[in-house]
């Protein structure tokens, strides 16, 4: 099975495409405005694991302006995340 995640952008699914040379992010479907896929860093470490409550949060939150606001700190966590892990987080993780 294929890692998936969420984007961070338009928060739809987006899973991995691996091929031999790196492999890339694909958008089930393409969005309008052509931006690329940029999975939402997830991962074991703790911010890691808040950045996936706060997007769980999200989809549960149905008042937009709180929905807004959690947007924003999304954000924030995933822009933290991705300069502590140099973009590391960026690709689904191997076990080899
Ligand atoms: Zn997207």
């Amino acid at each position: 099975m294929s890692p998936i995640a969420r984007c961070l952008i338009c928060r739809t699914l987006i899973c991995w495409i691996d091929c031999p040379y790196g492999g890339w992010w694909r958008h089930d479907q393409h969005p309008d405005d052509g931006h690329d896929a940029l999975p939402i860093p997830t991962s074991d470490t703790p911010l890691g694991r808040v950045t996936a409550r706060v997007d769980a949060l999200l989809s549960a939150e149905t008042d937009h302006e709180r929905a807004s606001y959690l947007y924003t700190v999304l954000l924030s966590l995933a822009a933290v995340e991705f300069e502590l892990t140099d973009g590391a987080v960026l690709a689904p993780r191997t076990t080899d």
